[in-house]
């Protein structure tokens, strides 16, 4: 097993002594008086402290990625998950690698824990050639590997057989799996989380449950590094209108698959209209798109007309990410860029 900083391993996972009771008066909770008229749901007592465990949540987690409960460990979105995995294992000077360009988070949760952020290089097209990664993990030997999948910002979907040769030939280093948008491409490795005891892979509600601002996300990976890592869970970190948000819309579990679909059309529609409009466009595993413009300053025109997309300046060369909209705000995008090449809407 990968090991924790020392001064995380001498931790002990935080205890609640959950047991049943008439009274109760061991944490300093107060009384309910001020939500009395506001949120009326049952068993709804936001003057308690949450379930540390969110126990029930992950049950209905676990039976959407096809895994146990045990396997999970929930966060405030994984933001919080990715951020407190980087800063148990690493300390000053230890290593993380991950593809460049990638999300960008990475290198500031490295920065945050002293932690040195090693990018291995992508190819011209932001297609990745696993070598590369595996080679430089062999070289640099890095505490972390992190591997998005699909990529943000390429949106570049890993082969699967790219994933597994991954977790074949780095044993020495952790190896996350950052999925935020694996339920738009399928193809996920949480069905390896038994065969690999050093991979944890990381998903969330923020994209495509559409739950961004409800903050949950959720860190699967084998029983016994699951456990390990529970010492440096934050007590009590998602809170009680999260885990029954969160719940409440896995009980509409089965309408997700249509959602995404429906993004996965909007997404192929918008490519084809922005390559006719001459745009480069990157094939996109996620519910965004990764392209380069040929209206220069594209970013900042198209803030002017209160249309918002992502820039990104990548060894001096500007490209956008723009997320799939709806039909309705993909049509305003098209005609603002159409107005701006002076196309004929
Ligand atoms: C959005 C995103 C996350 C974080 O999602 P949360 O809202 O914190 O759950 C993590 N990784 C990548 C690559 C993302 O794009």
């Amino acid at each position: 097993m990968i090991k924790l900083k020392p001064s995380a391993e001498k931790l002990r996972a935080y205890f609640v002594n959950d047991v049943p009771y008439s009274v109760k008066l061991d944490a300093n909770e107060g009384s309910n008086y001020l939500l009395n008229d506001v949120f009326k749901i049952d068993n709804f007592m936001p003057d308690l402290y949450p379930d540390s465990d969110s126990r029930s949540l992950r049950e209905k987690v676990a039976a959407y990625y096809r895994c146990e409960a045990k396997n999970i460990m929930m966060g405030n979105g994984s933001s919080e998950l990715i951020n407190t995995v980087i800063n148990a294992y690493c300390e000053k000077g230890d290593k993380v690698m991950s593809f460049v360009p990638s999300f960008s988070m990475y290198r500031t949760y490295c920065d945050l824990c002293g932690a040195e952020y090693v990018g291995a290089e992508t190819e011209s097209d932001f297609t990745q050639d696993m070598d590369r990664l595996i080679l430089g993990a062999r070289e640099q030997n890095p505490k972390i590997v992190i591997l998005c999948n699909p990529n943000n910002p390429t949106g570049y979907v890993t082969p699967r057989k790219d994933v597994v040769r991954l977790l074949e030939e780095v044993e020495n280093s952790l190896i996350i799996l950052d999925e935020a948008y694996a339920d738009f491409s399928e193809d996920s490795a949480i069905d390896l989380i038994n065969s690999y005891e050093n991979l944890i892979v990381m998903r969330t509600l923020s994209k495509a449950f559409g739950l961004a601002g409800i903050r949950v996300g959720a860190l699967i990976a084998n029983v016994e590094t699951v456990k390990y890592i529970w010492k440096v869970k934050i007590p009590y970190n998602l809170n009680i209108l999260s885990q029954y948000a969160a719940e409440q819309a896995l009980n509409n579990i089965d309408r997700a698959a249509g959602y995404i679909n429906s993004v996965r059309k909007l997404r192929e529609e918008l490519s084809g209209v922005l390559k006719n409009l001459n745009f480069t466009v990157y094939p996109s595993g996620g519910n965004f798109i990764f392209v380069r413009s040929p209206v220069d300053n594209l970013f900042e025109k198209l803030m002017d007309c209160g249309v918002l997309i992502r820039k990104f300046d990548y060894e001096g060369v500007i490209y956008n990410r723009i997320t799939v909209g709806t039909k309705e705000e993909n049509e305003i995008l098209i005609n603002e860029i159409k107005k701006l090449m002076g196309v004929s809407i």
